[in-house]
């Protein structure tokens, strides 16, 4: 009989968030719609959702580090990670492959204890490096069919707060999450 995960998920799926303690997020198209706004002078600019935000910070209050890992250079990336509290940042790594290598040395955890999400073909390197994979629901095609799990909810949009929670509902975090919401985060 299936196993009861709480999130309704497989338990193959459960299998490999279990042991997850990195989750890695790419960021235009998973943490953003995809969107970039340039004025003239090329000042840029980027929408990101709070209720991804209170997922990323949810999930390091439950024990989980959160990484980025971006191909794109930006400071407005930089300044939501510092925003986040994500100390973890790499980008410009179009060669993401060896990039993911370099975050998972530093980090000290095995690819088997990372999760990864990713929106394009610039993330396959990473799919397959990883202990789990998730995408956001307007990801390719490609990473769609690649994915251990595709969420129903598209990229700067609450994916990101849609995985993070799989995650924290399959580890038994989740419950005790809300506890504390309802206690005051502030005694956390
Ligand atoms: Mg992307």
């Amino acid at each position: 009989m299936a196993e009861d995960n709480r999130a309704g998920a497989s338990d193959s799926l459960a299998a490999k968030i279990r042991p997850i303690k990195l989750l890695l997020f790419d960021v235009d198209g998973v943490l953003t719609d995809g969107s970039i706004f340039l004025d003239e002078s090329g000042r840029e600019t980027k929408r990101f959702d709070v209720k991804d935000g209170a997922g990323i910070k949810m999930a390091q209050w439950c024990g989980l580090e959160v990484a980025i890992l971006s191909g794109r250079e930006s400071g407005v990336t930089a300044r939501r990670a510092e925003e986040l509290g994500i100390k973890r940042i790499v980008q410009g790594a179009l060669d993401k492959g060896p990039a993911l290598e370099g975050v998972l040395q530093e980090a000290g955890v095995a690819g088997e204890e990372t999760a990864y999400m990713g929106d394009d073909l610039l993330d396959l390197p990473c799919f397959g490096r990883v202990g789990v994979t998730a995408c956001p629901s307007d990801a390719h095609p490609m990473l769609q069919r690649e994915a251990d799990y595709v969420c129903q909810r598209p990229g700067g949009l609450g994916a990101a707060r849609e995985w993070i929670e799989v995650v924290l509902k399959i580890q038994g975090k989740f419950d005790g999450l809300v506890s504390k919401f309802k206690e005051g985060i502030t005694n956390a």
